[in-house]
């Protein structure tokens, strides 16, 4: 059942057509088209396409994908009519008569502490064109004397001369009248330019035909809205700067498309996870005595509640639908744990997924510790085992005599099945997608689903976004606690920096220095390897041997053998990519370096310092930075110094970034809203939901609504 409404919460042009319709070429397909289908894309801009639209490896992106890249500003390149109406630093865009080329003395004829000059192209009217390691060729050949181009830039001054240094733009007239006079600007990624990505676009929209339109006509009216086709075609080619506005016809329209596609995701979710025949899971409490007992700790107010409250929806004949949301170091973890036992006394079975191997290793030797009292041997799945231990586990599972599963997305895998799974318990949710999150509950019979998460969503996000999704919130921590001190410094003055460090080895403290992700790498799988592999080299030479290190694309052994030692202390300095960013626990490691902090977001900082403080001794952040800082990463920084309380970060997130990126695919585990930004487009949510109720109400299989399925 969860199977089918998963596939229908996705894609659901399955639903059945109306009767009466004749069967026309589907017009969706050539939305769904491979951008391969798009003149001019290869393989190489096929992957480099995939990349930049965020696709997991093996996703080809589809036409629909390429033209639901949408820019985030344009500039405007209307045609100016002369050099002194724009003034210096103004950006202009001329249509200009090419009178001669200047090119750069030959290197071999200049004195040798000349300066180099360089290559100058004069226009009609005193404008030069300045352009510095220039190939000749190419220049004759984009700019031949005599002809008229259009060429754009930001105009400087040279002495007397007005130019413009490497223009951003040369077009033939023809080609410029084409191009229009406002250029959408997009987010690109390596090896794309905004040249080439806009053309692809352009094309890529040529010859998709409009759609079926799926909204409400009268609605269309009273906005005045576009239709889809229509609104994307503004975007890309605009007339003018209101085309492109938030506040735009043609934005609200895909905002709402999206919001309406997002709140019927949700809605089927619900109606599968909710509501539905759930079954009693009671259990007798005896496997949760033996291992509260054997804790060293007694469980907070707050880890009691929210288990009653867990117990009470399990041993309800109904199905279970919870977030549970706590700070980073609030004690999740137990809260799971005890809730999978509650499913093993009922003679069930129970699997927790976490997003990383890192995590779910740990997971798997804390488990296992923990449930040693009640006899209990968790399984580890995360898609690296072989062999016959594997297939053994796998048989143990399929047959019910293991009853705990504890893996990442590996335990989403065909080959893994459960005799009998009635708890699924997703750790740091945000981290996955939805068909993910119901993909693991799809292999048990409608089993109580608890996703747990360390990234608040702030409560008027909830509600939107979860419905009628029953939250719980852990917040306080363990007693004993101190909040973490946090520092900001520049990364110049990395001298003190490993002057506290070398203090801090003296002292018998562990501590975590973390480097960033840089380039395209998955930071889940060891992006910013290279990064921590040279800072783990300057430090073993300084450090010596208690100097680990620990990066995604490490054997899963590998990274046990690291793990493990830094948590017997035998490594007491850890390098670390930002596989360590989520759910780690070293409750003896007092002190996180944190490099080039102000790439990091807020959340994603926040999470990273929670790596320290989960023990009763004080713990220090340096967050490292590199100069010149940005405003929005100082104030960013600022926030961390002051505040250590994930729920008020969130907040604060909330205002620096706004919705549209807090709710972004890495935060909420929801199809991303790529467009709707909720602090422009938020009025649009009450009817997207009271719309989508009525339509389900209509048309409960959404036969009529193929439209939606594009999402
Ligand atoms: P998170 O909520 O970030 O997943 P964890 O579950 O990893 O946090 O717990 C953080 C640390 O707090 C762990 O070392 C855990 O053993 C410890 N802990 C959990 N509950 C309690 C408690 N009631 N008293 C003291 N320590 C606790
Ligand atoms: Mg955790």
């Amino acid at each position: 059942m969860a199977q089918n409404v998963a596939a229908g919460a996705g894609v659901s042009t399955a639903g059945p057509a109306r009767p009466d319709a004749p069967a026309p070429p589907d017009p969706l397909a050539a939305w769904l088209a491979p951008v391969r289908t798009v003149k001019g894309v290869g393989p190489r801009l096929e992957g480099v396409l995939a990349r930049l639209l965020g696709l997991p490896p093996g996703i080809g992106a589809r036409r629909l994908d390429l033209v639901w890249h949408l820019p985030y500003t344009v500039i405007d390149r209307r045609l100016g009519t002369g050099i002194t109406e724009a003034g210096e630093g103004g950006r202009v865009t001329l249509e200009v008569l090419i009178e001669r080329h200047e090119p750069a003395p030959e290197a071999r004829l200049r004195p040798r502490a000349a300066p180099r000059r360089p290559y100058r192209v004069r226009c009609e009217g005193g404008l030069r064109l300045v352009f510095f390691r220039a190939a000749r060729a190419h220049l004759e050949a984009i700019l031949p004397e005599g002809s008229r181009r259009v060429v754009s830039g930001p105009l400087t001054r040279f002495g007397r001369d007005w130019q413009i240094v490497h223009p951003e733009l040369i077009l033939t007239p023809s080609e410029f009248a084409e191009h229009g006079p406002l250029q959408p600007v997009y987010p690109l990624t390596r090896g794309l330019s905004g040249r080439t990505l806009s053309r692809l676009i352009r094309r890529a929209l040529e010859d998709l035909p409009e759609l079926p339109e799926w909204q409400d006509r009268a609605l269309l009216e009273r906005r005045g809205w576009p239709s889809f086709r229509a609104a994307l075609e503004l975007l890309h080619k605009p007339a003018t700067a209101a085309d492109v506005a938030l506040e735009g016809l043609a934005r609200q329209r895909l905002a709402f498309d999206e919001l309406l596609a997002n709140q019927i995701a949700l809605a089927l979710v619900r109606r599968s996870a909710t509501g539905q025949a759930g079954r009693a899971l009671a259990g007798n409490g005896r496997l949760c005595e033996a291992v509260v007992n054997a804790l060293p700790f007694s469980l907070t107010s707050g880890q009691e509640n929210v288990l009653a409250a867990i117990r009470a929806d399990m041993a309800r004949p109904v199905r279970m639908l919870r977030l549970l949301q706590g700070d980073v170091g609030s004690g999740k973890t137990l809260v799971a744990l005890l809730a999978m036992l509650g499913a093993v006394e009922a003679g069930a079975q129970a699997a927790l997924m976490a997003p990383t191997e890192v995590l779910a290793r740990q997971h798997q030797a804390t488990l296992a510790r923990l449930l040693a009292p009640a006899g209990i041997e968790p399984v580890l799945l995360t898609g690296h085992e072989r062999g016959a231990g594997h297939a053994g586990r796998l048989t143990a599972l399929g047959a019910g005599c293991s009853r705990i599963a504890v893996g990442t997305h590996a335990l989403l895998q065909e080959d893994v099945g459960f005799a009998d799974l009635a708890l699924v318990v997703i750790d740091e949710q945000h981290r996955f997608g939805v068909h993910q999150r119901l993909g693991l509950a799809a292999k048990g019979r409608n089993p109580d689903l608890l996703v747990m998460t360390a990234t608040p969503i702030p409560r008027s996000l909830v509600l939107a976004l979860y419905g009628d999704m029953a939250v719980s919130e852990l917040r306080e921590k363990p007693p004993g606690r101190q909040p973490v001190r946090t520092r900001a410094l520049a990364l110049a003055r990395i001298d003190r920096i490993l002057a506290a460090v070398a203090h801090a080895l003296d002292a018998g403290e562990r501590l975590y220095w973390v480097c960033p992700q840089i380039g395209d790498g998955d930071p889940a799988e060891g992006g910013g390897q290279a990064a921590a592999e040279q800072r783990h080299l300057a430090l073993r030479a300084q450090f010596g041997g208690v100097v680990g290190l620990v990066h995604g694309r490490m054997p899963g052994i590998a990274k046990d053998r690291v793990m493990a030692g830094f948590a017997s202390g035998e490594i007491r300095l850890l390098v670390a990519t930002t596989v360590i960013e989520v759910g780690l626990d070293v409750p003896e490691a007092t002190v996180i370096v944190i490099e080039q902090a102000e790439r990091f977001g807020l959340s994603q900082l926040h999470q990273l310092r929670g790596r320290v403080g989960r023990g009763p001794r004080p713990a220090t952040c340096l967050l490292l930075y590199g100069e010149p800082l940005q405003p929005s990463a100082r104030a960013r920084l600022q926030v961390m110094r002051e505040i250590d309380d994930g729920f008020r970060i969130a907040e604060e997130d909330l205002r620096l970034r706004g919705p549209g990126e807090v709710l972004g695919a890495r935060q909420s585990g929801l199809p991303a809203l790529r467009l709707a930004d909720l602090r422009a487009h938020g009025a649009l949510l009450g009817p997207a939901r009271d719309d989508v109720r009525e339509c389900l109400a209509r048309d409960p299989w959404l036969g009529s609504h193929r439209g939606q399925a594009l999402r």
